[in-house]
């Protein structure tokens, strides 16, 4: 049937307005497995609950994909752009309350949020070119009366499986897609902050997206074991921590799937002496304490070449202390709450280690500079809060240097000079992403060649690539042969065939027993 001859489906009114439930076969499905509480960071409290899937849902929402690729593969890239294009428009008039879902659940400011969608907005953009992306190649007489062309044909059912600290971006980068490619999809968000998956599913079958396609099963691990078993998942596409990325990349290979695994990462920025210090202090503090450090993409290193130390890390605490933390919907904040009370307990841990370890704690966000109490948030007291926690004089044996904290701290380490700057960001395991602030364009270009990781930013402190230029980073930071989104995405979720075509001629010449060569 055509995509856009099908009616849109309302919500399934069984769905527990407080249970958030999974998406299968185009209705919301509440499931018989366990409940996991979903809080609002901000508060402590507990703002409702998530039904985990249990095997034979996660295979219920596996076998309702594999129903639907068929036909869904068969319709032609410019009907499935125009599905695509209906979501866009939804998801443009519905961008604020997928943000506001955002912030309830994951507690990053308002502001934040709303760039987040815009940021998952601008993939779809790029999905609805698909037509255009998947033009073949053709070769016209390749030999005498012989055609050959390839084409890129979509895998079938294919899986995402989802951090917490983009529920609606990280997502985005895989499934519009995946499904533009003519693929099936089953989403299996974090547990953590799992409401948004819900509502873009919503919106995908108002914009007349045939049931199936995409699906959504919530859950943990038992979920994503049960996606890497399933015969039927041919991809996975994954973004998560560095052990558990690592470990789907193996177990998916093992069972004969393609793999793309996103990792953690540890983000240094250089900033050489000559550098622009307001700038580059104004860089380090938006990206090592925005979102709460909660980005894959956040600087948490500083490399302090030469003398810019004595001058930077005054400023840098300074303004780290002045930084407004407050509820994400508070127009005011700068800063929200930390996910949950576990990691706030883990990130505090990471802080005592570090001070233990010898590095100068300049700025403790555990305690609030005034009263010198523990800190928290007046009104809010149940909240997961942590203020930015500024380390000086940080050296690479320290376990806050070396591991990926995720959360507000900044670690800076003194260096010599750019030779050793450079030497310490490729000694690092993890490289997601790096940035060098400078006003020499010579040693601007070095860097940008020399460094061994996946994304750099020159004088820019977050370099999350545009949608047509794919996202990934190098060694831990990701396991498999493609970059998310962009053209690799492209490449990822569909796999090339060539075809050669003759027309034979009258008479027959008799079998050939040589290797083919043109004639
Ligand atoms: P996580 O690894 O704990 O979880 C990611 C996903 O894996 C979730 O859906 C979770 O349910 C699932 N999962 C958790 N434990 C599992 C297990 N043992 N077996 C199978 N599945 C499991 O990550 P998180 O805490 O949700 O997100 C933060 C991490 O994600 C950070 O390390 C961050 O750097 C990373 N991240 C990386 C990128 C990137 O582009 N490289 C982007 C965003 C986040």
């Amino acid at each position: 049937m055509a995509a856009s001859t099908l009616p849109s489906r309302p919500v399934d009114e069984s769905a527990a307005a407080d249970t958030v439930p999974h998406w299968i076969g185009g209705r919301a499905v509440c499931g018989s497995g366990a409940l996991l509480d979903v809080f609002d960071p901000a508060t402590g409290k507990v703002a409702r609950r998530v039904a985990l899937a249990t095997a034979e849902e996660v295979r219920a929402a596996v076998v309702s994909a594999r129903g639907a690729f068929p036909a869904w593969a068969d319709t032609p890239p410019v009907r499935r752009a125009r599905v695509l294009a209906r979501f866009l428009q939804l998801l443009n008039e519905r961008r604020d309350a997928l943000a506001a879902l955002i912030t309830a659940e994951h507690g990053k400011v308002f502001a934040d949020a709303q760039g987040e969608v815009t940021r998952g907005i601008e993939i779809v953009e790029f999905a609805c070119g698909i037509p255009q992306l998947l033009k073949g190649d053709f070769t016209d007489q390749v030999s005498t009366g012989i055609d050959n062309w390839t084409l890129r044909q979509p895998l079938g059912v294919v899986a995402g499986i989802t951090p917490f600290n983009f529920p609606c971006m990280v997502p985005c980068w895989m499934f519009p897609l995946a499904i533009a490619c003519g693929n099936a999809f089953v989403l299996k968000p974090s547990e953590r902050d799992p409401s948004a998956a819900v509502l873009m599913a919503q919106l995908l079958a108002e914009a007349g997206l045939p049931a199936g396609v995409f699906n959504v099963a919530q859950g943990d691990k038992l979920a994503v074991d049960a996606l890497l078993a399933d015969p039927d998942v041919k991809a996975v596409s994954f973004v998560g921590s560095t052990p558990i990325a690592h470990s789907i990349y193996t177990r998916g290979a093992q069972a004969g799937k393609r793999v793309q695994a996103l990792g953690g990462a540890k983000n240094h920025m250089v900033v050489m002496p000559d550098a622009d210090l307001e700038q580059a202090a104004d860089a380090l503090i938006g990206a090592a304490y925005g979102s709460a450090g909660e980005r894959c993409m956040a600087i948490s290193v500083a490399v302090l070449v030469g003398s810019v130390g004595e001058r930077l890390v005054p400023v840098l605490a300074e303004r780290a202390r002045r930084l407004k933390i407050a509820d994400g919907m508070s127009p005011e904040a700068e800063m929200g709450p930390i996910i949950n009370a576990a990691a706030l307990e883990r990130i505090r841990g990471y802080i005592a280690d570090g001070a233990a370890a010898g590095a100068e704690l300049v700025v403790d966000g555990r305690v609030d500079t005034a009263s010198g109490r523990a800190f928290t948030v007046a009104g809010r007291e149940q909240g997961f809060w942590l203020a930015p926690t500024l380390f000086d004089r940080v050296t690479r044996d320290m376990r806050i240097y070396q591991e990926e904290i995720f959360g507000p701290v900044l670690a800076c380490v003194r260096v010599p000079d750019f030779a050793a700057a450079v030497e310490l960001v490729n000694s690092h395991p993890l490289a997601n992403g790096v940035a060098c602030y400078t006003r020499d364009g010579h040693v601007a270009r070095e860097f940008g060649r020399r460094i061994q990781v996946g994304m750099v930013g020159i004088n820019v402190p977050i370099p999350v690539p545009m949608a047509w230029h794919g996202f990934g980073g190098w060694k831990g930071s990701l396991f498999g042969d493609t970059h998310a989104y962009g053209e690799e995405g492209v490449r990822f979720y569909t796999r090339q065939k060539s075809i050669m075509e003759r027309w034979p001629e009258a008479t027959p010449k008799g079998p050939e027993f040589i290797m083919p060569t043109a004639k």
